[in-house]
């Protein structure tokens, strides 16, 4: 599959061998886009292991570095399905933090596609009030964003 690049299989095959996640916590916010290839890459070989290190990373990330991962909304908007919790991830974040940390998720507006301003006015919306940052979903319950294997229980 063309959108597979080699650095994904790579990525891929590391975790599997050894667990271990791209990159480090800290370091810039470099591999973003390498984050949301591996996750789609997992998601579409059934690896939800994977996919929920990945959520972990991002939100790890997030409250390290105060950066939403915006850039790569068209990005997974294309490559994943309106369930995703990828998706679901994206807009939380944005939605919880944009009045709380300003700066970033306005740097490139031509990162927000049509479907996901529309998950994020919903998503606002649907906040309750009065609002305080560590009531966020993600902070109170990430396996919200997880996919768990019945079979093996809680894999977090
Ligand atoms: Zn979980």
């Amino acid at each position: 599959m063309e959108d597979e690049t080699e650095q994904t299989f790579k990525l891929f095959y590391l975790w599997l061998y050894s667990q271990k996640m791209v990159g480090e916590v800290g370091r810039e916010h470099k591999g973003w886009l390498e984050l949301a290839e591996l996750f789609v890459f997992a998601d579409k070989r059934g690896a939800p292991k994977l996919k929920n290190r990945i959520i972990d990373e991002i939100v790890a990330r997030n409250i390290q570095l105060r950066i939403v991962p915006v850039t790569v909304v068209p990005y997974v908007y294309a490559n994943t399905l309106e369930s995703s919790p990828l998706r679901k991830l994206l807009v939380d974040l944005v939605a919880w933090d944009i009045d709380v940390q300003s700066s970033n998720v306005f740097d490139t507006p031509q990162s927000y596609t049509k479907d996901y301003l529309f998950d994020l006015v919903r998503a606002v919306d649907e906040r309750p009030s009065p609002r305080n940052p560590t009531n966020a979903p993600y902070h109170k319950n990430i396996c919200s964003y997880h996919e768990h294997d019945e079979e093996a229980g809680k894999t977090k």
